[in-house]
């Protein structure tokens, strides 16, 4: 499923007044507002053209296990040889992010998770399908290449997802970011436990299972979404007094945990949202690119909650 293009590519330099204009776009609040003087520091970059090919391998050497065949990191559009007038990172390429992409002047995009709504992003049983058109020709018009940076990001000495969400939750002292179970102390209440992960993660609401005054202290925490064997396995081994998840299937673990409850069991589950549980990985990409290649503009963009709450 690897994509080495060998093909020379297709997209020109963009000229100095039109990098002007798109830099000076103005798209949303979470945005960077550019100055025409951000332009020298692109324009150097230009000298020394950087081509995707050389940042995802770039990205690959510092990964210990190297090339990961069979990996779900492809490009899901566009080539390894384009030159990159500017990056984004994000948990999805939305169309949304797509079109503030385009407007930054940014032709690559480093998503977390698929573009097209599976995980191998196949597109086969798409090909007749509106919307998966629409984003498909959106990305072709604009020459916008996607690639997937999910296993290998995880696959850093320690996760690279995982470590940053240990970090922003301010929890290192608590456990070893390379693993499930963290043991808080002192012990706080799941009310406490969830009101903080809400404001350090910026969380609108999550869904839990359990009463909001027991105390907890055995964390397992799990983000992104893990499947519901690997849930139940964690919590089955660990005996936890909360699993705090990305995502469910309400089928699996939810139940779960409300039968081992009902058998006087204590443990909670906290949902935090698949997105939202990882977003500190996606925005450490970011950070990664601006250390290694400084001269190309870099913005991360937050996909948000494609859910809303009433
Ligand atoms: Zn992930």
């Amino acid at each position: 499923m690897n994509q080495h293009s060998s093909t020379k590519t297709s997209r020109t330099l963009p000229s100095r007044r039109k990098f002007i204009t798109d830099t000076a776009t103005i798209i949303g609040s979470a945005l960077i507002v550019s100055s025409p003087f951000d332009a020298s520091a692109r324009f150097l970059s230009l000298d020394e053209p950087v081509t995707v090919g050389q940042i995802i391998d770039r990205f690959i050497s510092q990964v210990p296990r190297g090339p990961i065949e069979n990996t779900v990191d492809t490009l899901k559009s566009g080539s390894r040889d384009t030159i990159v007038t500017g990056i984004v990172t994000t948990m999805f390429a939305t169309i949304e992010v797509i079109r503030k992409a385009i407007a930054l002047g940014a032709n690559f995009i480093i998503a977390h998770e698929p573009t097209f709504y599976n995980h191998q992003d196949n597109t086969q049983w798409l090909e007749n399908d509106d919307v998966y058109r629409y984003k498909a020709d959106l990305l072709k018009q604009h020459s916008i290449t996607v690639w997937r940076n999910h296993d290998y990001i995880h696959s850093l000495a320690t996760d690279g997802v995982r470590k940053q969400v240990v970090e922003q939750l301010g929890w290192q002292r608590f456990g070893d970011p390379a693993q499930n179970v963290f043991n808080l102390s002192p012990a706080v209440t799941l009310k406490q436990l969830i009101s903080e992960a809400k404001k350090r993660l910026n969380i609108q609401m999550v869904r839990y299972i359990g009463s909001p005054d027991q105390l907890c202290s055995k964390v397992v925490l799990m983000p992104g979404a893990s499947g519901g064997t690997r849930q139940i396995e964690a919590i089955s081994k660990n005996k936890p007094d909360v699993l705090m998840c990305g995502e469910i299937s309400e089928w699996e673990t939810a139940e779960y945990v409300r039968d081992a409850r009902a058998k006087g069991d204590k443990v909670s589950l906290v949902v935090l949202g698949h997105i939202a549980s990882e977003e500190p990985g996606s925005a450490y990409m970011a950070k990664w690119l601006k250390e290694n290649f400084p001269a190309i503009k870099t913005t991360h963009i937050p996909a948000g909650n494609s859910l809303s709450f009433l």
